[in-house]
């Protein structure tokens, strides 16, 4: 059994991270999807209303858990049994970023991280930009995956 996390902030979900957790079970039997509890960062979203909108775009897929995790990443992955991490690459900016955790995670546990290339129509989308559409009251529903609905829209 080959069983990945995706960890992440995740606030919200967004179609660019639904599509690489699809390509992901191409790859892995089952992922673990990990919402990152980070005390420090100021966060729109609940983790409850992250964790509801993460299990709305999942309903029909038994493959996927959704899990929050206030540890270490490898810490968790170690608790589910993962001996994965899968991520997801946009640009050039993401890059450096991604390898120095990948490498950090892999000399201390053994974890490998395998990264999959945002698909092109994907990449320009962010948590950041879904965020601050929402505070000025758009519609973002093109943004998430489909069949997930946005609890609230929050007004600035
Ligand atoms: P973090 O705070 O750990 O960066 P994010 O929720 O921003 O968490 O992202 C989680 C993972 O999803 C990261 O690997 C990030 O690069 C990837 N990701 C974010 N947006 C996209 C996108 N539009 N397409 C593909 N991957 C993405």
């Amino acid at each position: 059994m080959k069983r990945a996390i995706f960890p992440g902030s995740f606030d919200p979900f967004t179609i660019g991270h639904y599509s690489i957790v699809m390509r992901g079970l191409e790859i892995f039997d089952e992922i673990v999807i990990g919402i990152g509890i980070n005390q420090t960062k100021r966060n729109l979203f609940s983790v409850k209303e992250r964790q509801n909108m993460i299990e709305q775009a999942f309903v029909s897929e038994p493959r996927v858990k959704i899990q929050p995790y206030n540890c270490l990443t490898i810490d968790f992955a170690q608790q589910v049994g993962a001996d994965f991490v899968l991520r997801g690459l946009r640009t050039v900016a993401d890059f450096e970023y991604e390898r120095s955790i990948a490498d950090a995670n892999r000399k201390l546990s053994g974890i490998e991280t395998v990264i999959l290339f945002t698909e092109d129509k994907y990449a320009f989308i962010s948590s950041t930009v879904v965020r601050d559409l929402v505070s000025f009251g758009k519609d973002i529903r093109q943004f998430l995956p489909p069949g997930v609905t946005v609890p609230y829209i929050k007004q600035s």
